[in-house]
């Protein structure tokens, strides 16, 4: 099964993104943590990327296309993906139509997580992230149980983007309307768009995912 988890930033998708892989024995491919590994690492594309990212737009599709058409060809791919953040532009979700049959893949469902934007920038300027797992937390709405420390690894180190601030939000929001909403009419015209309630709290959520990926 192959599904794209389509909406603005803070939607949650990062956040089911972890919980289907590990309910479906899926593979979660955020472009999102793709270009954050490339400039941590400063490579090519993390040097392009790296400006833009901090300004909160999008990166050029050839780069993000690049990325995504050589991360398919790794085997465990054979499991399952969940797109997270991609495809963010018409282009890119084009790209894609061409890409995934020549790989022999296929896509199942996409899942569009509707949320206002009122709620974004609290979603967004809120989270933080485990530095060992990746585990994602929010400062009022998913709190570790012990505090300071990952419920899921134990460590006591965490992250927050730097792109995560209030000011960046306006930008990425903005990005978002223009450049990525035009795909919920892309995808319902091929009848594979799902809506799910957003601002459910994360297990009804996850609930209405399954619901709409089941069906
Ligand atoms: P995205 O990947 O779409 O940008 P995240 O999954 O990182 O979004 O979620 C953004 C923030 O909101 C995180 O801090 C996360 O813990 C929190 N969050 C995710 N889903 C919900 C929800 N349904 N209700 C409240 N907070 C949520
Ligand atoms: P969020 O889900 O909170 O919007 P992501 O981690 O998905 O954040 O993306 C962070 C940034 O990485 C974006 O603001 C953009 O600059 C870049 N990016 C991620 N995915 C794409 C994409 N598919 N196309 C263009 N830029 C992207
Ligand atoms: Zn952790």
């Amino acid at each position: 099964m192959n599904i794209i988890l389509l909406g603005p930033p803070g939607a949650g998708k990062g956040t089911q993104a972890r919980i289907l892989e590990e309910g479906y024995g899926l593979v979660q491919l955020s472009t999102g943590d793709m270009l954050r590994s490339a400039v941590a690492s400063g490579s090519d594309i993390g040097r392009q990327a790296k400006e833009v990212m901090e300004a909160g737009q999008l990166v050029s599709d050839e780069i993000v296309i690049g990325v995504i058409d050589e991360r398919l060809d790794a085997p465990d791919t054979k499991k399952g993906v969940i797109f997270d953040g991609f495809p963010r532009t018409v282009a890119q979700a084009e790209a894609l139509d061409k890409l995934l049959p020549q790989k022999r893949l296929s896509l199942n469902a996409v899942v569009e997580m509707a949320v206002d934007d009122d709620l974004l920038v609290d979603r967004v300027s809120g989270r933080y992230t485990c530095a060992m797992c990746g585990e994602g937390y929010h400062d009022r709405h998913k709190l570790t149980k012990e505090e300071g420390v990952c419920d899921n690894c134990g460590s006591r180190s965490f992250t927050r983007r730097p792109d995560d601030n209030a000011e960046t939000v306006k930008s990425r929001l903005a990005a978002y309307h223009e450049q990525t909403a035009p795909l919920i009419a892309y995808y319902a015209r091929s009848g594979k768009l799902k809506t799910v309630d957003g601002m459910a709290d994360i297990d009804e959520v996850t609930r209405q995912i399954e619901h709409a990926i089941r069906r």
